[in-house]
């Protein structure tokens, strides 16, 4: 491919609107544009990343056996009604009517639509056990679209479903996906850990996230550093690390943090909602005895999960105007969530701490923060940060690490939940009818794109990993204006390359020789090959790997021979 005629936008300055680094490449190398919040066109070089990613996937599905199909991305209401989703999903599920009036919406995922297929078609135990997959654009609408291809509103996920006639068939095509999943993300080069994950609103039985390690991760995993434990903060399996037990409900009780900007993951953690669903977190003095945390986000996920969680006698709901009376301090959003942390439960010591609030929003100056990290306790929230310094783990004893993580896929085994509410059931060897026992497995394939860039970049751009870098090598044609002999030579080795099956993009672009390097820096193709006069005439080509930075000549003569 030649860069002359290839169209990649390359951006010199960071956009203001990234926060992370992928998001900053990807727009910056040309890979993708945005269209509107959470909605980005892959311009050729992204697209040509998230093909190889949905390549391997789709090599690997079908290796496990499982059956590539595509199905509608609209979906009818009435499905989701029937397994009660509807109500369930909240706002990340994009409603509308069609022209008759009729409830539709874009599909975040498709257990509904593949149930309701397998149900009009399966009937006996011989034609089990089948796994659908699909590779398609998601769409979510999620509350807090950001960091580029890494929480999009619109997304490419492959999708799979298992339907199994008995609980050990129902294990093994879990175990299969599982197995998939690894040799997917390794084959992909990503350092990643699969962990034990809560099964959150899909529901079931058991499930794994697989997570790349990666400090801008938007889940914490626990990881024990003797045993293979492993799991998301939402699950894991924290007991105790104070040793003391709770007088209300006598479960063991854990120390909490809430100290500044971590204060939404925290207590999202405690919730055990989803931090996108909590916008704000703001933590009250109230009287040297009491806190209010306030949490701004889903209202009823929070209040009904607090309710539970604490129960009414430790803590009090309250409005805005409430907390606003406690505080004497304005609150300044609507709609609030407010918990008040009795002392006779939270033994707590109000501090102010400036040292949090140089972290803080400004907005949030105008009320006092109290850093309760030291001694308020509450039944069932753990802040994990503090756990490893007390050298608790949850299974072996042995001290857990904190890494951050990105989700880029999932297993769930769901059981029969969607088979029974769906009556997707089939005849078994005894002519007895039977609801399938079901899985889901899911891979954020553009989310990968964004993941491996985010594992495996430096200060110059991206260093893809071979499997899924856009182009193998840059081949870098250091012409000057009528350098028609050095032009001629970069594009025969460019020939040779493609003719070998290597994916090259030759810049030939009429540019200077630092935009050329800056650019092949930035794009993270894992080999570049550098022709300039010298070489030219000394019969030699540069290469350089992206990755190490290791340098090595290779003569022109015999080239092919050379670069293999
Ligand atoms: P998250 O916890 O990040 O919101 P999820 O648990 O809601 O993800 P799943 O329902 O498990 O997501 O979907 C399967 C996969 O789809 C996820 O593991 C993730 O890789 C990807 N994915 C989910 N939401 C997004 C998104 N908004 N943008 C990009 N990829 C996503
Ligand atoms: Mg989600
Ligand atoms: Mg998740
Ligand atoms: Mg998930």
């Amino acid at each position: 491919m030649l860069f002359s005629g290839y169209y990649v936008p390359t951006l010199k300055e960071d956009p203001a609107e990234a926060e992370v680094i992928s998001h900053k490449l990807l727009l910056r190398a040309g890979m993708i544009r945005k269209l509107t919040s959470g909605m980005y066109t892959y311009l050729p070089l992204g697209l040509r990343a998230v093909n190889k990613v949905a390549k391997i996937v789709r090599e690997e599905m079908d290796r496990a056996g499982a059956l590539e199909v595509l199905m509608p991305m609209v979906q009818p209401a009435d499905l989701w009604q029937e397994t009660g989703r509807w109500e369930f999903y909240g706002k990340e599920l994009l409603r509308f009517k069609d022209r008759h009036g009729r409830d539709y919406c874009l599909g975040p995922t498709h257990e509904e639509v593949v149930t309701d297929l397998i149900r009009g078609e399966v009937r006996s135990y011989k034609q089990l056990p089948l796994n659908l997959y699909q590779i398609q654009t998601k769409f979510r609408d999620e509350i807090r679209p950001r960091f580029g291809l890494m929480r999009g509103r619109e997304f490419v996920m492959k999708d799979g479903y298992s339907f199994d006639a008995n609980e050990d068939g129902a294990n093994q095509s879990y175990a299969r996906m599982y197995e998939a999943y690894v040799a997917i993300f390794s084959r992909i080069g990503l350092e990643f850990r699969p962990v034990e994950a809560d099964t959150g609103s899909i529901g079931g039985s058991y499930s794994h996230e697989f997570m790349v390690l990666a400090d801008t991760g938007e889940d914490t995993i626990a990881v024990c550093t003797q045993c293979d434990y492993a799991a998301n903060l939402e699950k894991a399996e924290v007991t105790c690390v104070a040793g003391d037990a709770c007088s209300a409900c006598s479960q063991d009780m854990v120390e909490v943090a809430t100290p500044g900007k971590h204060a939404v993951d925290e207590v999202a953690a405690f919730l055990g909602v989803d931090p996108q669903r909590i916008l704000k977190t703001l933590l009250y003095d109230i009287d040297g005895e009491s806190v209010a945390v306030l949490v701004r986000g889903d209202r009823e996920v929070n209040e009904c999960k607090l309710k539970t969680l604490l129960g009414g006698d430790v803590c009090q709901m309250a409005s805005a105007k409430q907390v606003e009376e406690w505080t004497q301090a304005p609150v300044g959003f609507a709609g609030p969530v407010g918990l008040k942390v009795d002392k006779i439960y939270a033994d707590f010591e109000v501090r102010t701490a400036t040292d949090w609030i140089a972290g803080a929003n400004k907005k949030d100056t105008h009320v006092m923060h109290v850093d309760i990290a030291r001694d308020v306790k509450l039944t069932g929230y753990a802040d994990l940060r503090q756990i490893t310094d007390q050298d608790v783990c949850p299974r072996c004893g042995a001290p857990i690490t904190l890494p951050k993580g990105i989700e880029v896929g999932h297993v769930f085994k769901l059981g029969t939940k969607y088979s029974e509410s769906m009556n997707a059931c089939y005849l078994d060897e005894n002519g007895k009818e039977k609801p399938m026992i079901m899985g889901c497995y899911g891979i954020g394939v553009s989310r990968v794109v964004a993941a491996a860039i985010e594992q495996n970049h430096d200060e110059h751009g991206m260093m893809f990993p071979p499997s899924i870098a856009p182009f193998e090598v840059s081949l870098l044609a250091l012409t000057g204006a009528k350098d028609d002999d050095l032009r001629a030579k970069a594009v025969e080795l460019h020939d040779v390359l493609e003719n070998m099956g290597v994916e090259v993009l030759l810049d030939d672009r009429k540019e200077r020789p630092g935009i050329k390097f800056k650019d092949a820096d930035l794009m993270g193709a894992p080999m570049q090959l550098v022709l300039g006069k010298k070489g030219l005439t000394n019969g030699i080509i540069e290469a350089k790997n992206r990755k190490t930075g290791e340098k090595m000549e290779l003569p022109l003569e015999g080239f092919q021979q050379g670069f293999e």
